[in-house]
């Protein structure tokens, strides 16, 4: 090692699912939406004057801030906004998990979560979840540095209830407990309401999922007046301009438009709950998801087999090479033909064995 490289920050980086670069593939492995986003952010994009590049945008990205604010009846004061829900929870580890006591999230959950404690040095403990991938609250009641869980879980799909994380939030008053609430609108009750009664609760939900617009980095926190101002302070320490013009323009039409995100979600949750009848059909069995991907294990072949007996078909779907997690595939729901194409590929493989 070259002298200089002793003091360089080591990382081992979250790795993404694959973008395959070829077109015609069947895209099932990183729970993106298959529909379109609002026609109000194509409007929007119509509309975007480009003279408006040689300027820097609002750093407070008001114009979407307020937008949040009024979509979901908060203050504009309680909204914090970021490039995809990553910033926004990257930049609330930093802001909020700052003592010695250990994180505490789920042994299996969000892959990211223990790269940001790495990255910034955050001491955290991963609980196990209960053998059916639920969490248990006593679990997280002892002393700790903060909470940090998605609910619906990741890659689970499980739906945790607003009563058990009002229990976790409420025995934790010494923390800030951040709520993932990434797949929330597939069918979960938010936990936003309890922000009012908890300055402690911090939610972040982004436009990746429901809202069919992972492609422009749009996510956002949700939490009392005084959790968003600690959280401006760092980000303001460490850039300013992190949300552009077009995003915020794009972002702030598309989120006023509640019947898109309603029709979108209805029709995937309709495509989920037949997805769940035709994988119990070919033998594969699953925590029941609320989410828009279903974590699936097949039975009498390994996953791994699956897994890439479809690549070779162009279907791509999400699979871990790690214990536990490695018997399964976590299936993004796609359009309905998407999953009849997926159900044909599973009968010539099964039958292959
Ligand atoms: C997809 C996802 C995110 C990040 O989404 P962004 O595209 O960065 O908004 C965060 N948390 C969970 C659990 C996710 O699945």
């Amino acid at each position: 090692m070259s002298d200089w490289e002793n003091n360089v920050r080591k990382a081992v980086p979250y790795i993404p699912g694959e973008q395959p670069k070829s077109t015609g593939v069947i895209k099932l492995n990183t729970n993106e939406n298959p529909y379109p986003p609002s026609p109000a952010a194509t409007a929007a994009l119509e509309a975007f004057n480009t003279d408006e590049m040689r300027l820097y945008p609002a750093p407070d990205a008001s114009q979407l801030v307020d937008a949040i604010a009024e979509t979901y009846g908060v203050k504009s004061s309680q909204v914090f906004v970021g490039v995809g829900s990553d910033d926004v929870i990257a930049m609330a580890f930093m802001t909020f998990f700052n003592s010695d006591r250990p994180v505490l999230f789920p042994d299996i959950t969000y892959s990211f979560y223990d790269v940001w404690a790495d990255i910034y040095r955050i001491p955290y403990e991963q609980i196990p979840l209960t053998e059916d991938f639920r969490i248990r609250p006593e679990d997280y009641i002892r002393p700790n540095g903060g909470i940090i869980f998605p609910n619906p879980n990741a890659p689970t799909g499980v739906l945790e209830s607003v009563e058990t994380i009002k229990k976790i939030v409420e025995s934790n008053p010494s923390s800030v407990v951040i709520i993932d609430e990434a797949y929330i609108d597939f069918g979960g009750t938010s936990v936003l309401p309890l922000t009012e009664k908890y300055d402690n609760l911090l939610v972040v939900q982004t436009f990746s999922k429901s809202r069919s617009m992972a492609g422009m980095r749009i996510g956002y926190a949700i939490g009392s007046e005084k959790l968003i101002k600690y959280m401006n302070d760092v980000k303001f320490s460490v850039n300013s301009y992190t949300m552009n013009r077009v995003t915020i323009a794009c972002g702030a039409a598309a989120v006023r438009d509640r019947t898109c995100l309603e029709q979108t979600c209805a029709k995937i949750i309709t495509t989920r709950e037949a997805a769940k009848k035709e994988l119990a059909q070919r033998g594969f069995t699953f925590p029941d998801s609320m989410s828009n991907f279903i974590f699936a294990r097949p039975r009498n072949i390994p996953a791994k087999t699956v897994f890439e007996k479809l690549r070779l078909r162009n279907i791509f779907v999400r699979h871990w090479d790690k214990p536990v997690i490695g018997d399964y595939l976590r299936i993004t729901i796609g359009t309905d033909e998407e999953m009849q194409a997926l159900y044909r590929a599973l009968d010539e493989i099964l039958q292959e064995g």
